[in-house]
């Protein structure tokens, strides 16, 4: 059985899924693919909601906010266990992954809006005779599509952002995991949200489609290199705005003085937790030689104290669909085949009903091996032993992904020079995998790990047009760049030029 099969169409020629829990295989319900029909409906509710949800005022749209947190405080249970039964992941992860993060931004944009969209008086350095105003106007209808690997927190994010910009918002969730996109939105009914302004909208890669070419304002797109390409070459036909937080192949580089023991369940745990099915697990580690054996045995020795299960106290869940299992399999195939050695895990555990892959550590990987080069998205830790840190920069940095990375060692100075040589968006010293926890943080990629950023007063402007308004202060007949054009003018203007950035006062003074 597969997670998501697809059943026969309805009366009306709408197709239907049938999702299963990854866990277990135990159904859990049927959903109906929305059409470019619904999609497009969905945008017309939000275009009416959105002028009303604008007027209001940043303290005004913050109290749904902080409401939708007081329902999720309430609801918490039936959240993880929604999370868990569609994902199969632990509910510890659930919580605190997804359920504390998700209140975490909706206190903190409800909070701050004001203060990072309010309306800003810019002092001019030059043009003396103008003040400069810049408002932040929402967008109008943002789209936001999401993956399934965090699927509340993911949907839940960017629409607390969005909302509190003044944006209405159609949503369209994976089609792995629709019932936490669906929550979600009731959290936000429970709330009291004016109807129209949040739309969740199911299905599939179709119904996605559709909402990239449904007139909206901008597209906000979480999800794999490969279908962001495709959501933002659609974007740059139509001029729609984009933002692309893809896949990631996240180095981890352990230095010499590195406090081994917690570098080893750091190393675990950001390659392990959710299955390694985060945007910035940990997919590829490079230890430099005089410590490798030791990390490595530590690496396996924290290992060997998980438990992967699905009910009681465990520490790895299920992957999400078999295609991903495949994906785990074929992965390690290659990189046995070309000389690696496993030091434990290695296959499917054959003591659950679900789709599960045992946390697998991997040695004498070289770097044209898939591990190294392809996302995984799968609990696979490939251990590469380097003769320095300048070769472990190197290597890290030879990959067309550059989502997040993380460095160890006990020197923090030396950690963040060596955080700058990093490509990526993201490098966490001394720990993994944080980066989209701390909300002030702009989060996201470079090369093909995204376009743009989320999260932080950076990512809360994104929702919105930046406005400049200029006005003249002292009016008068006329103005030193209008008509007429005379030589006494002309002259004039070379003798500014001079001075303004020909001199040291000049350039002091402008
Ligand atoms: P995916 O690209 O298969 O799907 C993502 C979403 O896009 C789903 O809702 C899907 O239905 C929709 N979709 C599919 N085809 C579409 C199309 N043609 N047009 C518009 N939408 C379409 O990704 P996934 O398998 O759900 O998620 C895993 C990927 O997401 C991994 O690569 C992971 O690294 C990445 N991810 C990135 C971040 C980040 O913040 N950078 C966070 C989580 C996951």
């Amino acid at each position: 059985m597969a997670l998501v099969e697809q059943v026969e169409q309805s009366g009306e020629g709408r197709r239907r899924l049938r999702l299963a829990n990854p866990a277990t295989l135990a159904p859990l319900g049927e959903i109906e693919v929305g059409a470019a029909a619904d999609v497009h409906a969905a945008v017309e509710r939000a275009r009416k909601a959105q002028l009303g949800w604008a007027d209001l005022s940043f303290e005004e749209r913050g109290r749904y906010l902080q409401r939708v947190v007081r329902v999720i405080l309430e609801r918490h249970d039936e959240i993880v266990a929604t999370i868990s039964s569609e994902t199969g992941k632990p509910p510890t992860e659930a919580l605190a992954t997804e359920v504390m993060t998700a209140c975490d931004a909706l206190h903190f944009y409800a909070k701050r809006a004001r203060r990072i969209l309010g309306e800003r008086r810019v002092p001019l350095h030059l043009m003396l005779t103008k003040k400069l105003r810049v408002i932040y106007k929402p967008l109008g209808v943002v789209g936001i599509i999401t993956p399934w690997n965090f699927p509340f927190v993911l949907a839940l994010n960017p629409v607390a952002q969005a909302l509190m910009a003044g944006n209405a918002i159609v949503l369209k969730p994976s089609e792995a995991t629709p019932f936490s996109a669906r929550l979600v939105e009731e959290l936000f009914s429970a709330a009291g949200l004016p109807e129209g302004v949040l739309n969740v909208v199911l299905g599939d890669g179709e119904t996605g489609a559709a909402l990239v070419e449904a007139d909206v304002d901008k597209i906000v797109f979480t999800g794999s290199v490969a279908t962001g390409r495709r959501v933002a070459e659609a974007c740059g036909r139509q001029l729609v705005p984009c933002t692309l937080e893809l896949g990631g192949k996240d180095p981890m580089i352990v230095c010499a003085d590195a406090d081994l023991e917690r570098a080893a369940r750091g190393a675990v745990y950001g390659a392990f937790a959710n299955s390694g099915q985060v945007c910035t697990s940990t997919e590829r580690v490079y230890v430099v030689d005089e410590v490798a054996d030791r990390f490595t045995q530590l690496c396996v020795d924290a290992t060997s104290e998980l438990r992967q299960g699905s009910t009681g106290e465990f520490d790895v869940g299920a992957i999400i669909w078999p295609q991903q299992l495949d994906t785990i399999e074929a992965h390690v195939a290659d990189a046995l085949q070309r000389g690696a050695t496993l030091l434990t895990g290695g296959r499917r555990n054959p003591n659950e009903a679900g789709f599960y892959y045992e946390p697998t550590i991997l040695t004498n990987v070289s770097h044209e091996m898939r591990v190294m080069r392809d996302e995984t998205f799968g609990p696979l830790l490939p251990i590469m032993r380097v003769p320095d840190e300048a070769a472990a920069l190197r290597y890290a940095n030879d990959s067309r992904y550059g989502l997040n990375a993380n460095v160890w060692t006990r020197n923090k100075h030396k950690g963040a020079e060596m955080a700058r040589a990093i490509e990526s968006g993201c490098v966490v010293v001394n720990d993994c995998m944080v980066t989209y926890a701390v909300t002030e943080a702009p989060f996201g990629g470079v090369k093909e790990s995204g376009i743009g950023r989320v999260n932080g007063e950076m990512g809360l402007r994104g929702y919105c047009h930046a406005q400049s308004i200029v006005i003249d202060r002292f009016g008068g007949r006329s103005e030193l760049f209008w008509y007429p054009y005379t030589r006494r003018k002309l002259g004039m203007m070379k003798r500014m030029l001079r001075l303004m950035w020909g001199t040291s006062l000049g350039r002091w003074l402008s």
